[in-house]
């Protein structure tokens, strides 16, 4: 991963083990730039950063348990929509879609 400085950006972890929740994301040690941060809860990527909007390091830093479950249970609802229910097999999605649509 390369940081748009031009230095190398390392992958990092933050952990906050009140909501089970982790902050992935890439930190560039040169110019301290963070990209690619994606919000883990349950083991789960719930959120993530989008361009000009720092979603999933917002979510990240105002967690608590309670907006941890919820922000968890409307994603995992809405993922098993689109998925079909299935958590492991999302190879027939398009077929789902097809269907479900
Ligand atoms: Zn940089």
């Amino acid at each position: 991963m390369q940081c748009s400085c031009g230095a190398s950006a390392d992958l990092s972890t933050q952990v906050n083990q009140k909501c089970d929740a982790e902050l992935r994301y890439c930190a560039c040690e040169k110019c301290g730039t963070i990209s690619e941060a994606v919000l883990v809860l349950h083991g789960h990527d719930v959120c993530w950063d989008v361009t000009g909007d720092a979603v999933a390091r917002r979510w990240f830093s105002t967690l608590t348990p309670e907006s941890a479950e919820e922000l968890f249970q409307s994603v995992t609802a809405l993922q098993n929509v689109l998925l079909g229910d299935s958590d492991d097999d999302s190879g027939d999605l398009h077929t789902q879609f097809s269907f479900t649509f």
